[in-house]
C-alpha cells in the first residue's frame, strides 16, 4: 500500500521532511511501499524460497516482523526519469545520507538483505521484537500513536476508530444496555425485557460483539418475537 498516511504520524513528519530535502539537492525520490498487511508481507517473505526469484526480505508475515506492518517504514524509489531503482551515480546512497540526518534508519547500512530503498523510525530497533513485546499487534499499537480529536484527515480517522473497532470486538464485554452499540440495543432491550436474557448476579450482560451480532440475526428472523 503506497498511502503513507496510513503510517505512523511522526514517519508521516520525516517523509514530508526527505522530500523536500531531497528535492532541494536535486534528487527526486517517489515514495513506494508504506504500510504492509500480514498477506502482503508473506508473499515477499515466499520470495527467493518457496517461490522462484531473490530473497528481498528476512520478515515473515504472519508473525509481524517487518517494519512494514508497523506503520514505521516505507520504501522510495527514484523519480527523475533515470529509472526507478538506477543507482549508477550513488542516487541511493545520498538519499540515505539525508534521510539518517533526519533521523531515519537506512536500510542500505543492513548487511543481508542490503535494502537501499528502505528507512524506518529507529527507537524501537532494526527489528520489530521489541514492538512485538509492548504492543503484540499492530492494531494495539496504533492505537496509541494520537487521539481521534487531533487527527487531522478523515482517512486517519477511519483507520483509527476501525484498529479501535477491532480490539472491542475480540476482547470487550457488554455489560449494560447503554454500552451496546445502537443497532443491537433493541434486541437486547427486548431479550430483558422477555426474561430471556438476565445477566449474571452482578446484573452484567457479558455480552461479546458475535454474540450481540447473532442475537441481531435472530431477532430479524423473529425468534424472539
Ligand atoms: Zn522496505
Amino acid at each position: 500500500m503506497r498511502d503513507i498516511t496510513f503510517c505512523h504520524p511522526e514517519l508521516q513528519e520525516k517523509v514530508k521532511k526527505l522530500l523536500s530535502n531531497c528535492k532541494s539537492k536535486g534528487l527526486i525520490i517517489g515514495i513506494g511501499e508504506c504500510f504492509r498487511t500480514v498477506e502482503e508481507q508473506e508473499a515477499l517473505y515466499a520470495k527467493g524460497r518457496t517461490e522462484k526469484g531473490k530473497i528481498v526480505t528476512n520478515a515473515k508475515g504472519i508473525n509481524y516482523s517487518s517494519h512494514h506492518q508497523w506503520g514505521t517504514a516505507f520504501d522510495f524509489y527514484r523519480n527523475d526519469g533515470k529509472g526507478a531503482y538506477d543507482d549508477s551515480d550513488g542516487f541511493f546512497e545520498k538519499v540515505g545520507e539525508i534521510g539518517k540526518s533526519i533521523g531515519l534508519e537506512w536500510g542500505g547500512d543492513w548487511v543481508s538483505p542490503v535494502d537501499k530503498p528502505h528507512f524506518q523510525l529507529p527507537q524501537w530497533g532494526s527489528t520489530t521484537k521489541k514492538l512485538k513485546q509492548i504492543y503484540k499487534t499492530p492494531e494495539n499499537f496504533k492505537m496509541t500513536w494520537k487521539g481521534v480529536d487531533n487527527m487531522d484527515t478523515v482517512q486517519e480517522k477511519t483507520q483509527y476508530s476501525e484498529a479501535a473497532e477491532n480490539i472491542d470486538k475480540s476482547k470487550k464485554l457488554y455489560n449494560y444496555t447503554l454500552e451496546v452499540p445502537d443497532w443491537a440495543r433493541l434486541t437486547v432491550q427486548k431479550l430483558l425485557d422477555k426474561g430471556y436474557l438476565k445477566g449474571n448476579s452482578k446484573g452484567e450482560l457479558e455480552l461479546t460483539y458475535s454474540m450481540l451480532k447473532l442475537l441481531v440475526i435472530n431477532d430479524r428472523a423473529k425468534l424472539y418475537d
